[in-house]
């Protein structure tokens, strides 16, 4: 994303590759784990020319399975455990009336962004980590145990359309949980490299337990798709008894819901930094009163990565988006609360929501940290946005 690149001083501005990492880490015998977030698919899927392939994520699974992975999950099924965790948190906040609004916390540009722009709003951040880093913790705290393997033999390797989740891999507060992230252009340059005509490998179903997961998870995608989660969850634990929404501008879309207990609650999905800007300095004058608001740095949301294929222009966007929605409608799960899997990881290791065990592993912590100045902002190259 161009608005991630810009105010990114971390080094993920370079563009990295990471593929040679995960070739060696393969031919050194290491158990190597792919995990693979909703946005890529998608993408994938217009790369290849496999728009109406339903089975196009399958034959991904498939494909990562011949060159040595030994496992592929789903981060789909982490983004449903997010949104449980972060609506119980949600509604923890407004029966105390505290720390609101509430802001959504798994997009690392958005995250960066905060902490050098709007520390006195960190602690409104949901604590619950990103779906990449609370899978990467799972994985490497219970699933390692679970399979017999020593997690310094695990190789996670996280593949994602955002460049700014190889610097949210490397934070110090998550240690090294995930170990390698690819960009979506990564694992196409994977995938081609192997000579192999993705179209006539044969579809294999993500591996469980973490392959399993709701049409929320995969929304996670798309701008709008962690609040409408979230709104899901409120729905199954306090009733909804009817939802507005109000497209604001482009980028910023106002949701209003009345729970069945007759309180009144608002949230914004906001995409685009410079949207967020404005959204942040309005609730900031209190010219803006809402409870909720889901932030993406880049536009349309993950589909719009800038870890994603080119071109990554609107129309192209806009097409992701409508195969996101496709590959989601043929989930039969719809809600976080359906996926019996993410209940029985609460069973097994995390007790419930926002529980003492559950905080441990899947909660974190931020920053404040140094300002990118003005002027070196507006030196940096904006390769994505030249070509809306
Ligand atoms: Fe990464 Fe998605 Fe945030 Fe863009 S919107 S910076 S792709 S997490």
């Amino acid at each position: 994303c161009g608005q991630c690149v810009a105010y990114c001083p971390t080094g993920a501005l370079a563009i990295r590759n990471d593929v040679d990492k995960v070739y060696k880490a393969i031919e050194e015998g290491k158990y190597v784990i792919g995990m693979v977030a909703p946005a890529v698919r998608a993408s994938l899927q217009e790369e290849f020319g496999l728009e109406d392939d339903m089975a196009a994520a399958g034959r991904m699974v498939s494909l990562l399975k011949m060159i040595g992975f030994k496992k592929v999950f789903d981060v789909a099924f982490a983004a449903d455990l997010v949104t449980y965790e972060e609506a119980h948190e949600f509604i923890e906040r407004l029966e105390k009336g505290e720390k609101l609004p509430q802001f959504t916390s798994c997009c690392p540009g958005w995250v960066k962004f905060a902490e050098q722009y709007y520390p006195e709003y960190l602690a409104n951040l949901s604590s619950v980590k990103s779906p990449q880093m609370a899978l990467g913790a799972i994985i490497k705290k219970f699933y390692a145990k679970e399979i017999g393997v020593d997690p310094k033999d695990i190789v996670l390797v996280s593949i994602m359309p955002c460049t700014a989740k190889k610097f949210e891999a490397e934070r110090e507060e998550f240690n090294g949980d995930v170990d390698i992230v690819l960009t979506t252009r990564e694992v196409v340059k994977i995938i081609k490299s192997t000579g192999i005509d993705i179209r006539m490998v044969e579809p294999e179903p993500f591996d469980r337990p973490f392959g399993l997961s709701s049409q929320s998870g995969l929304s996670f995608g798309k701008s709008g798709g962690v609040l409408g989660s979230v709104v899901n969850v409120i729905n199954e634990i306090i009733g909804i008894k009817n939802i507005e929404t109000k497209q604001i501008s482009e980028g910023v879309r106002l949701i209003t819901i009345e729970l069945s207990n007759g309180k009144v609650v608002k949230g914004i999905a906001v995409f685009g930094l410079g949207n967020t800007r404005k959204i942040v300095d309005s609730i900031k004058a209190g010219e803006l009163d809402v409870d909720i608001v889901e932030v993406m740095a880049c536009n349309y949301g993950c589909i719009g990565g800038g870890g994603q294929p080119y071109p990554n222009d609107v129309r192209t966007r806009e097409k992701r988006a409508k195969i996101l929605r496709e590959v989601q409608s043929i989930d039969v799960l719809i809600s976080p609360t359906e996926n019996f899997h993410m209940l029985q990881l609460y069973e097994r290791y995390l007790n419930k929501p926002l529980s003492h065990e559950a905080h441990e592993v899947i909660h974190t912590h931020y920053k404040h940290r140094r300002r990118v100045q003005e002027e070196e902002i507006d030196i940096l190259p904006l390769p994505e946005e030249s070509e809306d």
